[in-house]
């Protein structure tokens, strides 16, 4: 039995097989192929999946983003079937007998080079394309669009990392749990895997290679540690610990229905955060006060094209009708950084976290923020929904938003299509700069929620993606629960609520601090509410010295 020890994301336990995801795009070597004639029409297929792939994605972008921004995909298009390009590749697998993801990336690079280094803008911007549909062409040849869950048995999904959009297209019920090399326990995966929860463990040490494919392993999410081949005696141990925490949980369901306050007398909302519809179910399980973050960029994270007006509206009026009357807040897009989905053609940045992510994104293209705000306007005639915006930090920022959606409702109005007018309309504080001017913006919107885990990334200067900087991570830093304090003081203030709906909202150890700050609601993984409810009926504020100096 081999024993690894790692960093526990999401309590549980699993008992299962091992399935390795190793992600095709770094394997082009040079291999050579044992018969050309075969890679020649591998490279044709791959090379029209790309073209009607490319098609769709014209006919979505046509409709959402107009023909200027759709033409780019028909260009690429004619390039791939360009017979400079196609003679290039098919000459190189019959010459040199190689493979034709190798044949592909030897002609990206040359016609890389070649357009580069051309005088004339136009055909220097096309050495960009060329690399673009070449990499597409090698990601269907080397299957880096196959999932986690290709298999059709519940695994433990053991991988160097996930990006959020691979984890939010995996069939929930064929994963056991996650291990993972990379990534931090705020990192977006990290919080899926709690949505979902499914036990995960970040473990470095973990051999990253096809011998432990398919070997039974013991992953103990509560403890981050993985078994690999566990001995009988383990295995019924562990299976022992699964039945004692069903029943915690069953315990914990006797608390459905009942009030969230202290013995003192302290009330305070419990919301969900959810990703996809395809948690509202346990949004109503665990007995949530509402929704309090519906992160949307995960409908766009699951596409290979720009969702429809159309499809978005259905998505946010069934969140709207599931929960009945109760309040759904649904975050806009909050694309960018770690959340990459390849069409919105995100160019590179150096600092990705500080770029050109969430609402300077929805700012630089409109039509992509007027098309949600639409679909959210027209939802909410079908419940109560309320509309965040993220990464806010400036007065200015609010302004040109509700300059935005003053559009948005007057063409609505114009075109007689019923939305709710007194719809509340909140933001994120989640940067310092929005904290610390929170008393400003708190006359602006109807509600604040404070999301802690960009929040602690912005002040401490710590990237939440990275398990490096896990030394220097403090998650109960003074300078980010003074701000916390600072922010619900301003709202209250100003007659508005504020909440929490980062990770830190669901940390045992400050909902006592919290209920003391006066923070009027916390937003967390479904499964941590009941949890939440159990502790906050226990406690007594009165009794006990506030643990912290925030300058109350
Ligand atoms: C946050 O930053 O705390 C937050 C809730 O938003 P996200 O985790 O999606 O960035
Ligand atoms: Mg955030």
């Amino acid at each position: 039995m081999d024993k690894y020890f790692g960093k526990s994301v999401f309590g549980g336990i699993a008992v299962g097989r091992i399935r390795l995801f190793q992600k095709g795009r770094q394997e082009i070597k040079n291999i050579k192929a044992d018969d050309p004639k075969e890679e020649i029409a591998r490279f044709n297929d791959a090379r029209s999946k790309a073209v009607e792939a490319l098609q769709e994605l014209y006919e979505k972008a046509l409709k959402e983003a107009g023909e200027q921004s759709a033409a780019i995909l028909q260009i690429h298009q004619i390039m791939l079937n360009d017979i400079d390009f196609t003679n290039s590749v098919e000459g190189i697998i019959t010459n040199q007998n190689v493979t034709a993801e190798f044949a592909v990336a030897i002609t990206r690079d040359y016609f890389y080079e070649m357009f580069s280094s051309m005088e004339d803008d136009y055909m220097k911007a096309r050495a960009a394309d060329v690399k673009d549909i070449s990499e597409r062409v090698i990601r269907i040849l080397c299957n880096d669009e196959s999932k986690p869950t290709d298999s059709k048995v519940p695994s433990i999904i053991v991988a160097e990392d996930l990006t959020p959009s691979e984890t939010v297209q995996l069939d929930k019920d064929l994963v056991l749990a996650f291990v993972t090399l990379h990534g931090n326990s705020n990192s977006h995966t990290a919080i899926l895997s709690r949505t979902m929860s499914i036990p995960a463990v970040i473990c470095p040490d973990i051999p990253l290679d096809r011998s432990i494919n398919g070997r039974m392993a013991v992953v103990d999410g509560f403890n981050g540690v993985i078994y690999i081949d566990p001995d009988s005696e383990l295995v019924r141990e562990m299976q022992h610990r699964q039945e004692k925490e069903l029943y915690k949980r069953k315990l914990l369901l006797e608390l459905k229905g009942k009030e969230t306050v202290t013995i003192d007398g302290k009330s305070i909302k419990l919301y969900a955060n959810i990703e996809d519809i395809k948690a509202l179910t346990s949004v109503t399980e665990n007995d949530a006060n509402g929704i309090g973050l519906f992160r949307s960029e995960f409908i766009f994270l699951e596409k290979n094209s720009f969702p429809s007006e159309e499809e978005q509206f259905e998505i946010y009026k069934t969140a709207a009708e599931s929960l009945s009357g109760k309040r759904v807040v649904i975050r806009t897009l909050d694309i960018g950084a770690d959340k990459q989905a390849g069409y919105f053609k995100l160019e590179d940045e150096q600092n990705p976290a500080m770029g050109l992510r969430a609402i300077r994104i929805c700012l630089t293209n409109k039509e992509i923020f007027k098309t949600q705000l639409r679909a959210l306007y027209r939802a909410s005639a079908f419940g109560q929904i309320a509309i965040m915006y993220p990464m806010i930090t400036s007065v200015e920022e609010v302004l040109e938003i509700k300059k935005i959606t003053n559009e948005v409702k007057k063409e609505l109005d114009e075109r007689g299509i019923a939305y709710n007018r007194n719809i509340e309309e909140g933001i994120m504080i989640e940067t310092p700069a929005a904290a610390l001017i929170s008393d400003k913006l708190a006359k602006e919107v109807d509600f604040f929620s404070i999301g802690t885990n960009d929040l602690s990334q912005y002040t401490m200067a710590i990237d939440r993606q990275n398990s490096k900087t896990d030394r220097f991570y403090n998650p109960h830093h003074l300078a980010v629960l003074r701000m916390i304090n600072t922010v619900v003081k301003n709202a209250h203030a100003n007659g508005i609520r504020a909440g929490i709906c980062g990770e830190l909202g669901a940390d045992l150890e400050l909902t006592e601090t919290f209920l003391k700050i006066g923070v009027d609601e916390l937003s967390v993984t479904p499964s941590m509410i009941l949890p939440l409810r159990d502790m906050i009926r226990k406690t007594d504020t009165s009794k006990t010295q506030l643990q912290y100096d925030l300058h109350i």
